[in-house]
């Protein structure tokens, strides 16, 4: 029977990361110059690892899975956990930073990889070199959104939006993906991590995301497609529909259904959770699979968190809760 939590949520969704590295440095995520410690390759689950939780977490209702990280494309093969696990769920998705998309794209979809998120914070080479302190030119990313849609992947991109920095590209990101019927899902820069140097006052809120796109074109709101999705959902007149996800504005943890799963074996409970719980020693101790259930049961029963409803009241206290980095979690 799927757990409830606390608040009487359902378990739907697992996030897995698949690990805490990265090819690039964004600013809003990893920032450059910061000393990091990645995990060493034996501290990091194996896909058969991976494939056992999915398989058990289906069991307890989740029914979506996403594959993310960390840069998850610097998994070598990651077709293999793909192949494996394409049974057991209804949905599998993927966030990337499309890098490496072109050559993998193909392998993964043959897999049964079947949707893509990219994340792309701008369409302006100098600014995305900037946003991601490497120097990146936005072509390589749109060959491998090009190449995904050329085969068949449904492709959506996240432009994870900060005032002062990009917002000034929003118009732009749907006048460039309209044509290609790319949903974009503009996100408001959050406070994970410790280290991104985010304020309120940096938040270009989904209330001007949506002013800026209405004052060019008639919106129609369609709400969230399910019930837990992140994006609140629009269309324009001609059926091109964007998302934006209002995680700071306007919180939405009431219908959170999303476990996460980090790539050394910690579940997470929330996206801005400041500890984890060690499933990998579980996984490793040669125990049953139905001991390994009751933990992750319980485990979710006994979760609470609604940080993004908390958060305001926390700032105006000055209360700062030590958190988990991004890179991490995977969002
Ligand atoms: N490396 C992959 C990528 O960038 O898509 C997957 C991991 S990344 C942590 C997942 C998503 O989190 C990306 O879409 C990224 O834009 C978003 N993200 C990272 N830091 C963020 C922040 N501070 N606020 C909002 N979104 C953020
Ligand atoms: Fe890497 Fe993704 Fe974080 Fe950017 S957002 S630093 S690509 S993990
Ligand atoms: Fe879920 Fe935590 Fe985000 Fe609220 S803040 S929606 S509980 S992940």
């Amino acid at each position: 029977m799927t757990p409830s939590d606390k608040l009487g949520r359902e378990l739907r969704d697992l996030r897995i990361s698949l690990t805490d590295r990265c090819n690039l440095r964004c600013f809003f995520c990893m920032p450059e110059g910061q000393e990091y410690e990645f995990l060493k390759r034996e501290e990091i689950l194996s896909f058969e690892e991976i494939a056992r939780v999915v398989r058990i977490v289906k069991n307890l209702g989740v029914k979506k899975v996403r594959l993310t990280g960390g840069e998850p494309l610097l998994r070598r093969h990651l077709e293999k956990l793909v192949g494996m696990i394409r049974e057991e769920v209804e949905d599998i998705a993927l966030t990337t930073n499309g890098l490496l998309l072109k050559e993998k794209i193909k392998d993964l979809f043959f897999a049964g990889l079947k949707r893509v998120t990219v994340s792309l914070p701008s369409l302006r080479d100098e600014r995305l070199s900037r946003i991601v302190s490497r120097n990146v030119k936005v072509g390589q990313i749109l060959e491998g959104i090009y190449k995904s849609i050329e085969i068949g992947v449904l492709v959506k991109v996240n432009m994870c939006v900060v005032k002062g920095v990009n917002e000034d590209e929003i118009l732009d990101f749907v006048e460039f993906f309209r044509p290609l019927r790319v949903e974009v899902r503009f996100i408001e820069f959050m406070d994970v991590g410790n280290l991104n140097g985010w304020s309120l006052e940096r938040v270009f809120s989904a209330k001007d995301i949506l002013q800026t796109i209405s004052s060019h074109y008639k919106v129609q709101p369609l709400g969230r497609s399910k019930k837990g999705e992140t994006a609140n959902r629009f269309s324009l007149e001609d059926g091109y529909t964007f998302g934006i996800i209002a995680s700071v504005t306007e919180p939405f943890c009431g219908e959170c259904n999303r476990l996460r799963l980090t790539a050394d074996g910690k579940l997470l409970t929330c996206l801005f959770a400041s500890k984890g719980y060690d499933l990998k020693s579980l996984l490793r101790a040669g125990v049953e699979d139905s001991q390994i259930e009751n933990f992750i049961r319980t485990v979710w029963e006994n979760r609470s968190d609604k940080y993004s409803e908390e958060r305001l009241e926390l700032l105006k206290k000055g209360i700062k809760p030590k958190k988990i980095e991004m890179f991490k979690i995977g969002g």
